[in-house]
């Protein structure tokens, strides 16, 4: 078995360790995002008798892969993928100085997702540590860069990295095993008018009113129809106009407004069949915006069949008799778009991510490692 205190001291460790995702550094700074996580990670997993290697998903930044083999041949692979990077806070060096207190381990990533890391990690070393490994499968852990900007880590590995049966992300989840969440598209529509002197607005066309109009409609009929579709894990798609531009000062009539708008998307809806409905809707009301190009990709939903067999030994092993769905992305569409069956799993409560007093409870962290270990143990 694992023994908590080595999870809980390996989270600890891992507190202490800078690893604000490069995105969120101010220019010029010299902390190199989660670089010394996956390094330290390496060498912990490296002196637990894993076969460790680098993959570069970005200059200087790298996946870790560390791999339990099975007694056998290969037949199937399992990965397990948190993330090594976190967000940042300007109170960043105080969240760096782990404190345990009252059953919780408080500090920058605690619960995203430097719990799951610990617990991941621990749970395979006590596999490997046991002697008795899985017969057919490997197991590998992937500690995954930049899922908290761009996920250039999942991404590269779902092209680049060694095919599995199934991905168990690792996120806080309050150890529900996850199987669907919604997909985000960002669009932005723009209406063109023709600028004339505030005092004779007959001589123009105003882009304002026109988009004034094509916003009722979104925010009314279309966010009505969208209600009419629902999941069973995810309830409906929703839309929210977040954002408008348009005009320069009172005395001119504005020849240009721009909207964005942020569609949740359903599995099995995309980004081009949204542009279609939206284009189809404007027309109805005979009403005239363009889209223009936002370069902002497009986030996919995620959608495992709960009934695949390792998906329900996991449940098997968390005592959970189904599947959830949740509100957030996370590296396991991008895993999954790469044909890697992909679900979400781990300690911790997602309410605690990125907020000032980011924490976890240790029983959690206890029990996920041990849920892990029982499922991996479940592989032989
Ligand atoms: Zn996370």
């Amino acid at each position: 078995m694992a023994t908590a205190s080595s999870t809980v001291r390996l989270l600890l460790d891992l507190i202490a360790l800078p690893s604000v995702n490069p995105a969120f550094l101010p220019a010029g700074d010299a902390r190199t995002g989660e670089a010394g996580v996956a390094a330290f990670l390496g060498e912990y997993a490296r002196r637990g008798g894993l076969a460790v290697e680098f993959q570069e998903a970005a200059p200087g930044r790298s996946n870790l892969l560390a791999r339990l083999t099975p007694s056998g041949p290969v037949k199937q692979r399992v990965l397990l993928a948190p993330h090594l990077d976190t967000v940042g806070l300007p109170a960043l060096d105080l969240l760096l100085r782990p404190k345990m207190t009252k059953g919780r381990i408080t500090g920058r990533g605690a619960c995203d997702t430097k719990g799951c890391v610990a617990a991941m990690l621990s749970a395979l070393l006590a596999v490997a540590k046991s002697g008795t490994r899985p017969t057919e499968t490997e197991i590998i852990f992937v500690g995954l860069v930049d899922e908290e900007n761009g996920q250039t880590g999942s991404r590269h590995y779902a092209q680049h990295g060694p095919r599995a049966a199934l991905a168990i992300v690792g996120e806080p989840t309050r150890l529900e095993v996850v199987t669907a969440h919604k997909g985000d598209v960002w669009l932005q529509l723009k209406t063109l008018g023709r600028s004339a002197h505030g005092a004779t607005p007959h001589l123009g066309r105003n882009a304002v009113h026109a988009m004034a109009r094509v916003v009722e409609v979104l925010e009314t009929d279309y966010a009505a129809s969208l209600k009419s579709r629902s999941h069973p894990l995810l309830g409906s798609p929703t839309v929210n106009v977040g954002s408008i531009r348009g005009g320069t000062q009172p005395n001119i009539v504005p020849a240009e407004c721009v909207i964005s708008i942020d569609r949740r998307t359903l599995p099995g809806e995309s980004e081009a069949g949204v542009r279609r409905e939206i284009t189809a809707l404007l027309r109805r009301h005979k009403l005239k915006a363009e889209f223009e190009n936002l370069r902002l990709a497009a986030c996919h939903p995620l959608e495992t069949d709960p009934g695949l067999p390792l998906v329900q030994s996991l449940c098997r092993a968390a005592e959970r008799k189904r599947t959830v769905g949740v509100h957030y992305f996370c590296d396991a569409p991008p895993l999954a778009a790469g044909g890697i069956p992909s679900v979400v799993f781990g300690p911790g409560d997602i309410a605690q991510a990125h907020t000032a007093d980011e924490w976890i409870s240790i029983a959690s962290l206890e029990r996920g490692t041990a849920i892990l270990e029982k499922f991996m143990r479940g592989l032989a």
